[in-house]
Order: C-alpha cells, then sequence, then structure tokens
C-alpha cells in the first residue's frame, strides 16, 4: 500500500478515481525521444499497489497490446483500488514496421537487455529508463505476449523466483490466478537472461509473463484470455474490487527446452502446440531448396509442445519449437 503518487517517472497519474491516457517520452535522450509511447494510467477511488501491465515488447505478438488496451479502457476506476498503469506497446519502433523478435533501431530482442544500460545501445537505454523510472516504482507488473508473428503456442505464463519468500509467494499467487493450464519457472535453455519480468523480480517488483495467442491473429478468445486472466490477478492481488475466480493453478514444467535448427533449411513441423511428445520422437524435418533431407528433428525431452514456429524458413540456429519438460 502506498499514498497517491502525482507521476510514475514521465507518466503523470491522474486524481483519485479517474483515468487518462497520452503519449510520454523519454526526455534528454535524442534517440528515444524521437518516439512516444502510448498509456492508460488509472488512479482508484480507494488506496491500495501500484500495478503495472505492459505489452508489446514484441511489436507483433497482437493479443498481448490488443488485451492490454482493452483493459486500460474498460476497469471502471471505481472499482480499482491503488493505481494502474498499462503501457500497450513497449517495442515503439517496431510496431508498424511489423517486426518479429527485434527492435529495429538496434536489432535487439528488446525482452533480452533488461537490466539495461543508461551509455548502451538504443534497446539497453530504453530498458534502464523504463526498469530506474516506471518498473521498479511499482509492486506488481505483468507482462503480456502471444506467441510472436510467426509463432503459435499455447498459453502459458512465465515467471522466476528469487529466493526472497514473501515476494515469490507474491508471484507465485499472481502466476496461478492467470488460468494457464502451464507454467515455466525456469530460464529457457540457451537463452540469454535480461527479460523485463526476470529484472523487475531481482528489483523486488512482484512480476510475470503471460502468453496467449500468436501467428500476428488477433483471435476473441486469445484476447479474451489475456483480459481475464489479469483481471482475475488484479483482484487476487487486491487491486480490483470483487472476489477472484476459483482458477486451478498452473503446471509447472520442469525445464523449458527451446529447439535451435542445425542448419538453414525448410522446415516440415511434424508436430503441434500442445502435442504431448516423448525424448527421441521426431518433431520436424529440414529439407533444402529443392526438398532434399537435410535433418531429422527429434524432442530433446519428454513433455509438451509450448510453442512452434510456424514459417518454414528457419536460419542456421533459427528456433523451431519448444518443449517444457513434465
Ligand atoms: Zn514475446
Amino acid at each position: 500500500m502506498q499514498t497517491q503518487q502525482s507521476a510514475l517517472g514521465p507518466i503523470p497519474v491522474p486524481a483519485a478515481g479517474e483515468c487518462a491516457s497520452g503519449l510520454f517520452t523519454f526526455a534528454r535522450d535524442e534517440g528515444l525521444a524521437k518516439y512516444t509511447w502510448p498509456y492508460i494510467a488509472i488512479a482508484g477511488a480507494a488506496s491500495g499497489p501500484t500495478v503495472l501491465v505492459t505489452a508489446g515488447i514484441h511489436a507483433a505478438e497482437y493479443t498481448g497490446i490488443e488485451a492490454a488496451i482493452r483493459l486500460g479502457r474498460g476497469i471502471d476506476p471505481t472499482h480499482v483500488r491503488g493505481i494502474l498503469l498499462v503501457l500497450p506497446l513497449l517495442n515503439r519502433p517496431g510496431f508498424y514496421e511489423r517486426s518479429v523478435y527485434v527492435n529495429p533501431e538496434d536489432g535487439d530482442n528488446l525482452n533480452r537487455v533488461f537490466p539495461g544500460d543508461p551509455k548502451g545501445r538504443w534497446g539497453e537505454r530504453f530498458a534502464h529508463r523504463l526498469l530506474t523510472e516506471i518498473v521498479t516504482r511499482c509492486e506488481y507488473a505483468i507482462d503480456l505476449h502471444a506467441g510472436d508473428l510467426i509463432e503459435d503456442l499455447t498459453p502459458f505464463v512465465i515467471y522466476r523466483e528469487t529466493g526472497e519468500a514473501a515476494l515469490d509467494e507474491r508471484i507465485r499467487k499472481m502466476a496461478s490466478a492467470y488460468g494457464a493450464r502451464w507454467a515455466v519457472k525456469c530460464a529457457p535453455t540457451g537463452e540469454r537472461p535480461g527479460s523485463l519480468y526476470a529484472l523487475a523480480a531481482l528489483n523486488g517488483v512482484a512480476s510475470m509473463l503471460a502468453e496467449s495467442g500468436g501467428r500476428g491473429l488477433l483471435i476473441e478468445q486469445d484476447v479474451a484470455r489475456h483480459v481475464r486472466g489479469v483481471t482475475n490477478i488484479l483482484r487476487a492481488i487486491g487491486a480490483l474490487d470483487g472476489a477472484p475466480e476459483a482458477v486451478a493453478p498452473p503446471r509447472v514444467v520442469n525445464s523449458f527446452d527451446w529447439l535451435r535448427s542445425p542448419l538453414e533449411g525448410i522446415f516440415h513441423t511434424r508436430v503441434k502446440i500442445e502435442q504431448q511428445v516423448k525424448a527421441g520422437d521426431i518433431v520436424g524435418e529440414l529439407v533444402d531448396l529443392v526438398g532434399e533431407p537435410l535433418a531429422t528433428v527429434r524432442a530433446p525431452a519428454t513433455g509438451v509442445v509450448l510453442f512452434v514456429v510456424t514459417s518454414p524458413a528457419i536460419k542456421k540456429d533459427g528456433l523451431l519449437l519448444a518443449i517444457g519438460a513434465l
């Protein structure tokens, strides 16, 4: 609980019981300040926690972006306790470029560069300003994602534990209230750290990431899942009036195994999202540009397919799919 704040970094907070939307920027940095970012800020009539909902750190993950906008516009401030700040599009440079995975300003994945660097590349400077001026001023943070433009996925949540018991308990409470079937609580194999949700948690903010939808499609069911999941989290943490819906907690997978391609080629996937596979099962085949077989790809672990890349055009080391080990 905290008293009413008049601003969260560069974003003005409206008077209690009111909602405001607009654009903000990060001043004193030419590269950042040429962009503006959308926000919706809701100040509850009653006091309570400061909660941040972000989306679009991957610019073509539209279900997250749409759900964040819908949440910001749909929640009545008279039902809010505390402050709800919605930033529906973090990767502002990538949105109209329809960038997959990366930020066109520097080619980096914005969700791998936290905590950032005030003297670094575009994304590192953005990450530093976002984390220090906004994220760490909040008690809770929820980052909404989807499969990217060329990914399909089954809904899941991701969080990391910090070793601090009270904080981890708050994080688990959030992840359990979303209503996803699966949860990942460890870093993906072979991937760099530096995710927003992870660095938020390491800075004392109860935070998590939720995945729903993908392939560049705005499917109502996928958007609605995010809206319902976040609404339920807000109720569970006391940021919104009303009793939370009782939902089954997610099953935590043992590891999150990302498969990358041994060479470039055309990938024929042999599995679907949510399919359960055994270690050694064939999950796809790679052929060259005249159809000659190049490689057979096998599951590295027994588990559930959490996401698949839907584009067949795969570079060497390109991502193919991910398995949540069971
Ligand atoms: Zn994403």
